[in-house]
């Protein structure tokens, strides 16, 4: 969500600049357009039609980029993108998506003889350099194998509000009703069917009841009312339970 947030604004300041671009080329263009009018409005048409396709052909392609990305998925190859807090990383063919800290100055390009470079965020022209962007302006154009590594300097509190921000987001299946929901506001369940202890989580007290209700007997460990934390019947553990909330049977009833 935050990444198409920053997409639309860097959408705005592409605008911007493309008047600045636009204008200075704007001259020469007239030109080259003078010459091909005098071979005839055909040439000319030829080329605001292959325009029209490239643009066409651009938003066809960002469109599917879009998609893929909402669904977690690498916009080059489409696989199953690894999500960390700020960047989205594909393990199979190495696409990333970086977000820079939004304070300024938080972005220090480590140059490998020693010195740093401070900016608010980094561009990676994919031919191999590095532009230093500062306050809106590229300050620099750094050769990549000048750089030792670029370091990204989120503070504590912001690491605190996205994770937070990305728990809110984060969405799963109810393993009852397969209805999507918010996971930090569902309710969470494990329990052993063989010897792995297995983690379901539901939408609603009414959907963990029906399916505890319909598993009553299969569950041998008696994992419905214990913590996997105190229990030693299971091989696989679940420990990260803090931010989700645990009912019993007996709790769940009296909530409905
Ligand atoms: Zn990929
Ligand atoms: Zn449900
Ligand atoms: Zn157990």
């Amino acid at each position: 969500m935050l990444r198409l947030h920053k997409d639309k604004k860097n959408e705005k300041e592409r605008e911007q600049k493309k008047e600045a671009v636009v204008k200075e080329q704007q001259e020469e263009a007239e030109e080259e357009l003078s010459v091909l009018s005098k071979k005839g409005k055909g040439a000319v048409k030829k080329i605001i039609t292959d325009v029209d396709a490239t643009v066409k052909e651009a938003a066809k392609e960002s469109l599917k980029q879009l998609r893929l990305l909402e669904e977690g998925r690498c916009p080059e190859c489409g696989r199953k993108t690894k999500q960390f807090l700020f960047t989205s990383i594909c393990p199979y063919c190495g696409w990333s998506s970086f977000i820079s800290p939004q304070q300024k100055g938080r972005m220090t390009v480590h140059l490998k003889d020693g010195t740093t470079l401070q900016c608010d965020s980094t561009f990676d022209t994919q031919k191999g350099n590095i532009l230093c962007i500062r306050d809106d302006v590229v300050r620099m154009k750094v050769p990549s194998t000048n750089i030792s590594y670029i370091e990204f300097g989120w503070t504590e509190e912001e690491v605190a509000e996205r994770r937070k921000q990305k728990e809110m987001e984060e969405t799963a299946i109810c393993d009852w009703c397969g209805k999507t929901a918010h996971r930090a506001e569902m309710l969470v369940t494990f329990c052993a069917f063989g010897t792995y202890q297995e983690r379901y989580l539901f939408c609603s007290p009414k959907c963990m009841l029906s399916f505890q209700n319909q598993y009553p007997m299969r569950i041998h460990r008696d994992c419905y009312h214990r913590r996997c934390q105190e229990c030693d019947e299971c091989i696989k553990k679940y420990y990260d339970t803090s931010s989700k909330k645990i009912l019993s049977v007996e709790e769940v009833a009296k909530e409905t």
